[in-house]
């Protein structure tokens, strides 16, 4: 399995931390260098093993652990996570109506696969079909027809016809009852411009709605260049993993995915039909530390997080006016703003700051719509302490964790920090006015 002795190795490593509550750049260090040791052997892509040491190396020094929790907790949660990312998300595959074309070189594992996805989607009482379009490999269709029966699913393949093309048509129409046509393609032993121009057409006439890349868990770092290749002919959806049973790499395919900016759709894990599993990043990561408490554990941090923020009753809003704006500023001013309707005409409520003082504000400052609003709260509440804090911590990849955790678009989240910046530097001017000016103003406000 991918990272295999990564669990053992990390928890060596996160064993040193026990009974720390803080944790200095040293510790953090010894955590890193053996996740980079494990990856690398796993043929993981070295720029993808430095981001992701980067990412938890910033965050586990950067950012407060909740109240109560202890230094292991807190960065073996940190490492989840981050790992959990470089997965990635299980690729979105509906239970409805729907083709998939499978790609993939000679002897990854594809005909296998094809039965293997066909069998699985039976098993959530879809109704699946095979097609099988390799006219190169001998024995392919007769591989391919025994498999089907014992995934005991439709098939489609014709051994006397040469054209993938034809044979991809003519199945798409003997299928036509089937919920879900799975189409295999034939492989070369490496890429070459023909195979290209083959799965080009048969792409074309099938019109998939999902290609998926097929690889074999084995193939190290030429993965990323097959699967560039793939990506520029057809596009690719998603990888399924195969023979991860006789492996403790897995790396290459990971980079893979990375590459086609796709996900991980299935794991294969044998030789029989049944040896499928989908893809699911929490429980893949969990299986690779060897923790089987560990969602128990990130459950524990989560609920020391929200006490801490229920805990907030010492928020001031003087403090604003004083020291950083941070997103909890901006959480309490919405949550007041809710309650009380509409920031304009709470403004204009108070004393002296009505009318004028909303002209000075930019236009869009207040421009905060209620759906907004609630997509914010959402955002927020998927955040982490130490992004709320500190919300230029945020970049490209939390964005992307954010958006995930809580299924709103990442533009979403970009507004929402842009919507933080732009009430920031407003008060910035307040705050720079000084006290003196501050009266002046309210008094000419009151004339
Ligand atoms: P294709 O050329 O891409 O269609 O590859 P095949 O489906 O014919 O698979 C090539 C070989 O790999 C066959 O011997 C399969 O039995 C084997 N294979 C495929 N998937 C797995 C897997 O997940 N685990 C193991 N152990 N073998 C697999």
């Amino acid at each position: 399995m991918v990272l295999d002795d990564l669990g053992k190795s990390l928890r060596g490593a996160l064993d040193d931390l026990r009974g720390k509550s803080r944790i200095d750049e040293e510790d953090v260090d010894a955590v890193v260098k053996e996740i980079q040791r494990s990856l690398l052997q796993a043929d993981v892509d070295v720029d993808l093993v430095m981001s992701l040491s980067d990412s938890i190396k910033s965050r586990a020094l950067d950012e407060e652990p909740p109240q109560g929790t202890s230094a292991r907790d807190w960065v073996l949660r940190i490492v989840y996570e981050e790992l959990v990312e470089l997965v990635g998300e299980s690729t979105d595959l509906p239970l409805e109506n729907q083709t998939i074309m499978l790609a993939g070189l000679y002897g990854s594992g594809k005909t296998t696969t094809a039965a293997k996805m066909a069998w699985w989607f039976s098993t959530k009482g879809l109704r699946p079909a095979i097609i099988q379009t390799d006219t190169d490999r001998p024995g392919a269709y007769d591989q391919s027809k025994e498999m089907a029966d014992r995934a005991e699913v439709d098939f489609y393949g014709d051994p006397d016809e040469d054209d993938p093309v034809k044979i991809a048509r003519e199945g798409l129409e003997a299928t036509e009852s089937a919920d879900v046509r799975i189409v295999d393609t034939a492989g070369r032993d490496g890429l070459n411009e023909e195979l290209i121009a083959q799965i080009e057409r048969i792409e074309q006439e099938v019109n998939p709605d999902r290609n998926l890349l097929v690889l074999d868990a084995a193939m190290g770092q030429s993965a990323k260049s097959q699967a560039r290749d793939f990506q520029e002919a057809i596009g690719i959806e998603g990888v399924v993993i195969t023979k991860l049973d006789g492996t403790a790499k897995g790396g290459g395919a990971l980079a893979a995915v990375d590459e086609t900016d796709s996900t991980i759709a299935f794991l294969g894990t044998g030789e029989t039909v049944q040896d499928i599993e989908r893809f699911e990043p929490d429980g893949f990561i969990s299986r690779l530390l060897g923790m089987g408490d560990l969602k128990q554990l990130t459950e524990r941090v989560e609920r020391a997080m929200e006490a801490t923020q229920d805990e907030d009753e010492d928020w001031d809003p003087e403090d604003m006016m004083e020291g950083e704006f941070t997103l909890y500023d901006m959480q309490k001013q919405m949550e007041a703003m809710n309650n009380m309707g509409p920031l304009s005409q709470v403004m204009d409520m108070i004393p002296g700051m009505g009318g004028g003082i909303m002209d000075q504000l930019p236009d869009n400052a207040m421009d905060v719509t209620e759906e907004r609003m609630r997509d914010f709260q959402v955002i927020m509440d998927s955040m982490t302490e130490g992004e709320m804090e500190n919300p230029r911590v945020v970049g490209k990849s939390r964005i992307e964790r954010i958006a995930r955790g809580s299924g709103k678009p990442e533009e979403r989240i970009r507004e929402l920090l842009e919507q933080h910046k732009m009430m920031e530097r407003t008060l910035k001017q307040f705050q720079g006015m000084g006290d003196a000016d501050m009266e002046r103003m309210m008094k000419q406000m009151q004339q």
